[in-house]
C-alpha cells in the first residue's frame, strides 16, 4: 500500500471511537489483537519466542527501558543491531538530517527522563499507521480543508508531511529557530495546532504580542504534561474552550482527549495492565497491537496515571482519566518527622505555587531530602520578596501536613526552553 492511502485506510479506521459498544467488545477486541501479536513474536523476535515456548501472555516479563536496550538484538524482529541502531541514530541527530533509512526502518533515539538512552525502530507501515491514528483521535470529523501545523521534538523520518484535498499535514522540527515557524505559520494560516506545552507557551505568547495571527479551531498539546495554569493560558491566548491533549510517548500513542475534555486511553490501539499505586493511581504497562518491528509488550511505563471516577458523556467505552500526573520519578522523596520516607506527588506541589499569585512560569526541583528549589518567573508588576514570603509559608504548610522535616528551600530564576521537555516538577 501506498503511504498515503495507508495513513487514510488507519484514519478512517480509527476515527471512530464508538464503534465498540462496551468495555467486554474492547476486551475481544483486544483479544483478537494480542492473538495476532503474540504469534507474529512466536516466529520473529528471538527474545519472546523463548518465553512462548511454555507459556502464554502472562509468562512474558514485564519489559522496562534498560531491559529493552540490553536486549535490544534479540528482541527486535528486524535484522538491525543496537550498535548500527545507535550509530545512525545519532548521525542524523547531529546533522539533523533524517531522511535516512536503515533496511527500511526509521531509527530515532529518545532521551526519555531517565538517563538511559532509548532507541526506537519503525518501518513505514508503522510510522503511516501512527500518523492515521493520530489524525483520526485528533480529527475524527472533518468539514473542509484542514491544516493541521504539528510541531514534535524531531527525531527521526517517523514523520512526514501529508497533503492530500481534504488535509494538510505540516511537521515543525523544534530545533529550527521559532521565529520562522512563526513566520510559516502566519502565511499557511493553520487551524489545527499540535504542540508540545514548551512549544505552546511560546506560541501563545506570540499571540499576546500580535506577533502571530492565526484563528484556530483546535489547540492539541502532546509529548508533555500540560498543567491547569498553563492550559488556562492557552485557552486565553488561542481563544478556545478546551485544550486538547494526545498522550503520546516513544513507546506509542496511549491517550487522547475527547470532544467533552475527557482523557480517554487508546484501548483498541494498546492494551493496559495497571499496577496500582493507591485506590485511583496507577502506572501502566502497556502492550502496543500495531508495533511488529520492534515490539512494545507487557511495556512498564513510569508515568503515575490517575482514574476518572465519573462516566464520560461522549460514549466510548475506554478507559477515562482524571490525569496523568507525570512521571513515577518526580515523586518528591522526604524525611518524615517520625522516621521513615514521606512521598509527595507532583500534584500536590503543583498546588503550594497555585494557591501563590504573581507567577508567570515556574519549576520546582528536589536534588535531595533536605533541598527543594524553585525557579521562578515573575509577573512584572509583583513584589518578588512578597510572594517567596508566601510560598514558603504555603510549602511549610504542606511540610507540616504530611508531617515532613522541613528541607531547605531556595530561590533562582526561572529560565524556558524548548530543547528539553517542559517539567514543572522535577525529582533529580
Ligand atoms: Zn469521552
Amino acid at each position: 500500500m501506498q503511504n498515503k492511502v495507508r495513513v487514510i485506510f488507519n484514519y478512517l479506521k480509527y476515527r471512530n471511537t464508538t464503534r465498540f459498544k462496551s468495555v467486554k467488545a474492547v476486551r475481544s477486541h483486544q483479544k483478537r489483537g494480542l492473538r495476532k501479536l503474540l504469534r507474529h513474536l512466536k516466529s520473529k523476535s528471538p527474545y519472546y519466542k523463548n518465553y512462548l515456548k511454555n507459556g502464554g501472555f502472562q509468562s512474558l516479563p514485564i519489559m522496562e527501558k534498560q531491559t529493552m536496550m540490553e536486549h535490544f538484538d534479540e528482541l527486535v524482529c528486524v535484522a538491525i543491531t543496537k550498535e548500527e541502531a545507535f550509530r545512525m541514530a545519532i548521525d542524523s541527530e547531529k546533522s539533523r538530517d533524517f531522511s535516512g533509512r536503515m533496511k527500511g526502518m526509521t531509527v530515532g533515539l529518545s532521551s526519555g527522563t531517565s538517563n538511559h538512552r532509548g532507541l526506537f525502530l519503525a518501518s513505514r507501515k508503522e510510522a503511516d499507521i501512527w500518523t492515521g491514528t493520530i489524525l483520526g483521535r485528533v480529527l475524527p470529523k472533518i468539514s473542509g480543508h484542514q491544516e493541521i501545523a504539528f510541531f514534535l521534538r524531531a527525531n527521526s523520518t517517523l514523520y512526514e508531511n501529508v497533503r492530500t484535498k481534504k488535509i494538510g499535514f505540516i511537521y515543525y522540527d523544534i530545533y529550527q529557530p521559532m521565529r520562522e515557524h512563526i513566520r510559516t505559520l502566519n502565511e499557511t494560516q493553520p487551524n489545527v495546532l499540535i504542540a508540545p506545552p514548551s512549544v505552546l507557551m511560546i506560541l501563545a505568547d506570540a499571540v499576546a504580542s500580535g506577533d502571530l495571527k492565526v484563528k484556530l479551531d483546535k489547540v492539541v498539546s502532546v509529548a508533555e504534561v500540560l498543567e491547569d495554569k498553563d492550559r488556562d493560558y492557552f485557552k486565553e491566548q488561542f481563544s478556545r474552550d478546551v485544550i486538547f491533549q494526545v498522550y503520546q510517548c516513544t513507546e506509542g500513542f496511549l491517550g487522547y482527549t475527547c470532544e467533552y475534555g475527557t482523557l480517554h486511553l487508546n484501548e483498541d490501539i494498546v492494551m493496559i495492565e495497571e499496577e496500582p499505586i493507591d485506590d485511583h493511581r496507577f502506572i501502566p504497562i502497556i502492550t502496543d497491537f500495531t508495533r511488529r518491528s520492534q515490539p512494545i509488550v507487557r511495556y512498564r511505563l513510569n508515568d503515575v496515571l490517575v482514574h476518572k471516577s465519573t462516566a464520560c458523556p461522549c460514549g466510548t467505552p475506554f478507559m477515562a482519566l482524571e490525569k496523568i500526573e507525570g512521571r513515577e520519578d518526580d515523586v518528591f522523596l522526604f524525611e518524615g518527622k517520625g522516621g521513615g520516607d514521606v512521598k509527595l506527588f507532583p500534584d500536590i506541589i503543583r498546588r503550594g505555587i497555585l494557591y501563590v499569585a504573581g507567577i508567570r512560569n515556574y519549576q520546582v526541583i528536589q536534588t535531595d531530602k533536605n533541598n527543594v528549589t524553585l525557579l521562578l518567573e515573575y509577573d512584572s508588576n509583583m513584589d518578588i520578596n512578597e510572594i517567596q514570603k508566601s510560598l514558603t509559608e504555603e510549602f511549610h504548610r504542606v511540610f507540616e501536613q504530611f508531617q515532613i522535616v522541613a528541607p531547605r528551600l531556595s530561590f533562582g530564576d526561572y529560565i524556558h526552553r524548548i530543547d528539553k521537555k517542559m517539567k514543572r516538577v522535577i525529582h533529580l
